[in-house]
C-alpha cells in the first residue's frame, strides 16, 4: 500500500515477504475467499468501498421497515478481526496496473489515491443495477443493491403514504397510493408483497384522510410469469399468491418510459398504456460494476454482454493465473448471480491460492453444488426450489426462514432478526419506519424533471 505497510501488522500475521493477496469486495464471494485463507502464510488485504458486509437478500425487508440497516450488515473489521493475516482497507478500487501488480483505489473521504501491491488478486466486486441503456430512469425509479438504495426506497414508499394524506384530490391520492415495480424476479416479487402487506396490515388505522388499504401495486415484467427461474409450477403458485395479496401482474409488458407520477408500457400485442404511479421502483437487470471494465482493459480479459469478466474453469483470467474472479462479477458457464455461487467460488479461489502458496497443485476445475433458491412472497408464503424438492406456501416459508436465519452473518444480527421477525409475523409490527427527509421538497427535482422516455422500450428481465 502506498501509505502504510503492505503486510498486516496484526500480532500473529505473517511477516514481511509473505505472498500478498488482495481481495476486491467484502460481499459473499470476498468474505468466503478471506475465510479460506485463514491461517495461511499470506498477507491478505480486503478492499471494499463500504465498511460493512451486506446481506443483500434481506434488503427488501430493510426497505419496507421490518429490519434495520444494522440487522442486515456486519462490520467487515469485526467479522475479520480474528483473521490475523487479514487487513481491511476501506477504499474504492478504480483501476489496476497489471504490469506492476498493483490495485489502484480511492480513499473514502478525500479521494486520495491508494496503491496496493499483490501477488494474487481475487476480484469479488459484485454487480450493479442495469437500466438496459436507459440511465435516465435511475433517479425516477431507484434500484436495490445497497443500503443506500434500500433507505431511498423506504423514504419513497413511506413518503408516498404521507403525500396521499395531504393530496388535493381523490385522483392525486390514488396516484400516491399506486406503486409500480419493474421486474418480477425474486426482488420485485418480494418488494411487491411487502408493500401490499405494509399497506394492508401495518398502516391501516393510522391515517385519517387516506386509506392505505387502497394501495395498488403493479408489477411489470417482459417475461410470461413472475419468478420464471423457479420453474412452471412454483412460478404459477407465486403468481396466484401475488394475486391473492392484491398485486396486479402485468406480464409480457415492456417499460417504454417513466415520467413524473407515471409509467408508460407496451404490451406484447403492441398496445401502449400509461399508468399513474406515485412511486416507481426498478428491480430488473444487472450490469458489471465500473471496476470490471477497468480490470478488463488492464488485463485484456473478455467480458459478457453484462460486462462480467470471463474466467476459465479454475476461475482465473486467461493469461493471468494470478488473478481470480468470483461471485456475481464472474462470467462462467451461465452460473446464476446468487449468494451460493459467490460463496462457493470465493472459497474455491481462496483455497487455490492457499494450495499454490503451500507448493501443492491447485484444482483444475471449479464445481458448483446447486443448493437451490428461495423467494419470500408474504407472511406464511414462500417458494423454494432445490433439485427435485419444490416447496411452496407455508412449508416454503418455514424453509425460507431457516435458510435466512442460518446464513445471516454475525450472532447479533441473527438474534435481532429472529426477534424482529417474530414481532413482524405475530403482530404485523414494523419497527424500522424512520426515514430521513432532508429539506422540504427534497424530491422536487426528481418529480419535476422532463419525461424519461425510452425509444425501443427497456427490456424487462428477471433480476
Ligand atoms: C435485493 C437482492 C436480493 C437478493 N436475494 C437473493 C436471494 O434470496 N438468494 C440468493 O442466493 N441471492 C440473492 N441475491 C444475490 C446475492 O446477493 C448475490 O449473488 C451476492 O451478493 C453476490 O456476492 P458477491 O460477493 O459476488 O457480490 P456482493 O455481495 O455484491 O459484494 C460485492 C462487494 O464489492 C464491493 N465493491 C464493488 N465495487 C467495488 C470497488 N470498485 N471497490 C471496492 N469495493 C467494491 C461492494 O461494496 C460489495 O461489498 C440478491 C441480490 C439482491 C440485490
Amino acid at each position: 500500500m502506498s501509505h502504510g505497510g503492505a503486510v498486516p501488522s496484526g500480532g500473529n500475521g505473517p511477516g514481511a515477504g509473505a505472498p500478498r493477496v488482495v481481495i476486491i469486495g467484502g460481499g459473499f464471494g470476498g468474505l468466503a475467499a478471506a475465510r479460506a485463507l485463514r491461517g495461511s502464510p499470506v498477507a491478505v488485504t480486503l478492499v471494499d468501498r463500504a465498511p460493512d458486509h451486506l446481506f443483500q437478500p434481506l434488503l427488501y425487508q430493510c426497505a419496507t421497515g421490518i429490519l434495520s440497516e444494522g440487522q442486515i450488515t456486519a462490520p467487515l473489521r469485526k467479522v475479520l478481526a480474528r483473521h490475523r493475516n487479514v487487513e481491511v482497507v476501506m477504499a474504492e478500487v478504480t483501476g489496476l496496473d497489471a504490469g506492476r501488480r498493483e490495485v489502484i483505489a480511492r480513499r473514502p473521504l478525500d479521494a486520495g489515491e491508494v496503491r496496493i501491491g499483490y501477488d494474487y488478486l481475487i476480484v469479488a466486486a459484485g454487480v450493479s443495477q442495469s437500466y438496459f441503456g436507459h440511465e435516465e430512469f435511475a433517479p425516477l425509479a431507484p434500484g436495490m443493491k445497497s443500503i443506500a438504495d434500500a433507505l431511498t426506497i423506504r423514504r419513497r414508499v413511506l413518503g408516498a403514504f404521507e403525500m396521499a394524506e395531504t393530496a388535493a384530490s381523490a385522483g392525486e391520492r390514488q396516484r400516491w397510493l399506486t406503486f409500480a415495480l419493474v421486474g418480477a424476479g425474486p426482488t420485485g416479487v418480494e418488494l411487491a408483497g411487502q408493500i401490499r402487506e405494509l399497506a394492508t396490515r401495518t398502516l391501516g388505522g393510522e391515517y385519517r384522510a387516506s386509506r392505505p388499504e387502497d394501495t395498488r401495486v403493479l408489477l411489470f415484467d417482459g417475461g410470461d410469469a413472475p419468478l420464471a427461474s423457479f420453474g412452471r409450477r412454483l412460478s404459477g403458485v407465486a403468481a396466484a399468491s401475488l394475486r391473492d395479496l392484491g398485486v396486479e401482474l402485468h406480464m409480457r409488458t415492456r417499460v417504454t418510459g417513466i415520467d413524473r407520477g407515471e409509467i408508460q408500457v407496451r404490451a406484447a400485442d403492441g398496445s401502449t398504456r400509461r399508468h399513474e404511479a406515485g412511486v416507481v421502483l426498478w428491480t430488473a437487470g444487472v450490469a458489471a460494476p465500473p471496476v470490471a471494465a477497468a480490470l478488463a482493459r488492464a488485463t485484456g480479459a473478455a467480458t459478457d454482454e453484462a460486462g462480467r469478466i470471463a474466467v476459465g474453469d479454475d476461475l482465473t483470467i486467461a493469461g493471468h493465473p494470478e488473478i481470480y474472479v468470483v461471485g456475481d462479477v464472474m462470467s462462467l458457464r451461465q452460473l446464476p448471480g446468487v449468494a451460493e455461487v459467490a460463496m462457493q467460488s470465493g472459497w474455491f479461489a481462496g483455497r487455490q491460492v492457499r494450495r499454490r502458496v503451500a507448493g501443492q497443485r491447485p484444482a483444475r476445475r471449479f464445481r458448483y453444488l446447486d443448493l437451490g433458491s428461495a423467494a419470500y412472497i408474504s407472511r406464511g408464503r414462500a417458494v423454494l426450489s432445490a433439485g427435485p424438492v419444490a416447496l411452496s406456501g407455508f412449508a416454503g416459508w418455514v424453509a425460507w426462514l431457516f435458510i435466512h436465519i442460518a446464513f445471516l452473518t454475525g450472532y447479533r444480527n441473527r438474534a435481532g432478526a429472529i426477534l424482529t421477525w417474530w414481532l413482524a409475523f405475530t403482530r404485523d409490527s414494523r419497527r424500522e419506519r424512520a426515514f430521513t427527509t432532508g429539506q422540504v421538497g427534497y424530491l422536487a427535482d426528481v418529480y419535476d424533471r422532463p419525461p424519461a422516455l425510452a425509444e425501443g422500450g427497456a427490456g424487462v428481465r428477471r433480476d
